[in-house]
């Protein structure tokens, strides 16, 4: 059986059927990770660890005790500290850190939350910071869909191992797009839920008003059972919003209007002039808009938007994040956790040997832009001007949205590039943000869904934006499109000649 293949509402009932326990699916998952270790998706699998839990798993579900997800796998983005995987945030600085506790969304998916069982720990960009997962310490996760492709990032290890099919879901956050880009350069389904829905709490921080975690699945609704599981308040986090269960599943199946002719009959979506200007790759274009078209086919009308501060999003994201990062990351001094050099003088060169050492090229250039733009003298130039602007542009979106139920666009201006294509230029990376930074930047939900294929073979993503709150309307609307159309369920070609033609 292609275990692989099966949707979480698939895989539930198999094993609430008895059909497979949840030691044959975790030890089917772990050989699969096992098979596909070039793609570089995992940073730490301890298999005796999943199988201990698919037995307390089995355990449950034979007395009775199971839930809707209990005994199926899950992967966590290594952002999120575990109790007995490392936590390493693809950084040298936490390379065999172990957390004393879990994160609070590890913790609501796991054994005492909703009972899914843990993999291990994905790749990722070294703490988050990153558009292709090649600044990882342990080297970049590889694009299934063609191993000499990026797989995006910050998130790509959890991308790949869903596209892959080493999982059949995973976690990741999205600081800048960390969810929504490696999902359409791996051709998979990604949420960034709004600011606050999901708890912060035990998830490394990077920026910690813009950082969001959010599932990363193979379709919408998958997507919407785990969000079911892991929103809500956490008054550990206080960021965390207060506020009744969303029930992102409420509106799947149901049409958007009353006027039923068409399952989306009067759906409003804005297409904002600024994510179709120069610099959009024409292949991406011309797959953005017959999804478009497609959407009008099943009863919506696309409106012109405009959201004319997306250009600014770049520099105002990149003063903003690199400054909170600067704060974050303070605390790995050598002292309390983490590296610490093994030759030092004083004090002083303890500290900055360990942080020299320990922090790879993207962090520290980060960390030395955060501290300039705080410091005295430029913090009014710098940081205020851009928390001015990010107002601005959060306030260009609710323009937008009294016209329109949500914002449709592309996810990145091209697909995925070959590794080390831009490595060497940050500004060139930097740019690939430029369709996801505003809705970070305004703390709206946006997601990613599979919506074309390149001449060369690599995925196209949708980029779906939405009002506060608004995520059961999105996953609603996803799940139309993924109900009528196939871009979801096509499968990465060089990975099914990799494994003689069975992926
Ligand atoms: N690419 C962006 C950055 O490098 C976003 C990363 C993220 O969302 N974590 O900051």
């Amino acid at each position: 059986m292609n275990w692989h293949e099966l949707s979480l509402t698939e895989l539930s009932k198999a094993i609430r059927d008895k059909v497979v326990s949840s030691v044959e699916l975790s030890q089917y998952f772990l050989d699969r990770i096992s098979q596909h270790q070039h793609l570089n998706a995992f940073l730490d699998v301890q298999q005796e660890r999943t199988l201990n839990q698919a037995k307390q798993a089995d355990d449950f579900i034979s007395k009775g005790r199971g839930g809707f997800l209990t005994g199926i796998p899950v992967a966590h983005k290594d952002v999120f500290v575990t109790q007995h995987w490392k936590s390493t945030a693809a950084s040298k600085m936490l390379e065999n850190y172990i957390s004393p506790y879990d994160a609070r969304v590890v913790e609501r998916l796991g054994l005492n939350g909703a009972g899914m069982v843990c993999l291990g720990k994905t790749n990722m960009d070294e703490f988050a910071m990153g558009s292709s997962n090649e600044n990882s310490a342990f080297g970049p996760a590889l694009n299934p869909w063609n191993n000499q492709y990026v797989s995006g990032g910050s998130s790509g290890g959890s991308a790949v191992a869903v596209a892959a099919g080493l999982t059949p879901m995973a976690t990741g956050t999205d600081t800048g797009g960390s969810i929504r880009q490696p999902a359409s350069f791996c051709g998979i389904t990604g949420i960034k839920p709004t600011y606050g829905s999901v708890s912060r709490y035990g998830m490394i921080a990077y920026a910690s008003s813009l950082d969001q975690a959010g599932p990363m699945g193979k379709s919408a609704k998958d997507c919407g059972l785990i969000l079911n599981e892991i929103a809500g308040h956490d008054a550990r986090d206080s960021t965390s919003l207060n506020q009744a269960p969303l029930g992102y599943l409420s509106r799947i199946g149901k049409n958007w209007s009353d006027d039923d002719s068409l399952p989306l009959k009067s759906l409003k979506i804005g297409v904002p002039s600024e994510f179709f200007a120069d610099g959009l790759q024409a292949e991406v274009r011309a797959s953005i808009e017959s999804a478009l078209k497609h959407f009008e086919s099943l009863g919506a009308v696309c409106i012109p938007v405009t959201l004319p501060k997306t250009q600014l999003s770049i520099p105002v994201y990149y003063v903003l994040a690199p400054a909170e990062a600067s704060s974050n990351l303070s605390r790995y001094d050598g002292v309390r956790y983490g590296y610490r050099a093994k030759d030092y003088k004083d004090l002083s060169q303890m500290y900055e040997r360990s942080r020299s050492e320990g922090f790879g090229a993207e962090v520290k250039r980060r960390i030395l832009i955060g501290t300039y733009v705080l410091s005295q003298g430029y913090y009014d130039a710098y940081y205020l001007q851009a928390q001015k602007i990010r107002r601005i542009i959060a306030q260009d979106f609710q323009t937008a949205f009294s016209t329109c139920d949500v914002l449709m666009g592309p996810v990145a201006p091209n697909v995925a590039w070959k590794v080390g294509e831009k490595s060497t230029d940050p500004v060139e990376m930097y740019l690939e943000d430029i369709y996801t930074l505003s809705t970070n930047l305004a703390g709206l939900p946006a997601m990613s869904i599979p919506c074309g294929v390149s001449q060369s073979g690599l995925p196209i993503g949708l980029q779906m934006i939405g009002n506060y709150f608004s995520e059961p309307g999105m996953i609603q609307i996803a799940d139309h499109f993924q109900s009528t159309t196939n871009w979801h369920q096509l499968k990465p070609q060089s990975l099914e000649q990799a494994v003689g033609g069975k992926v």
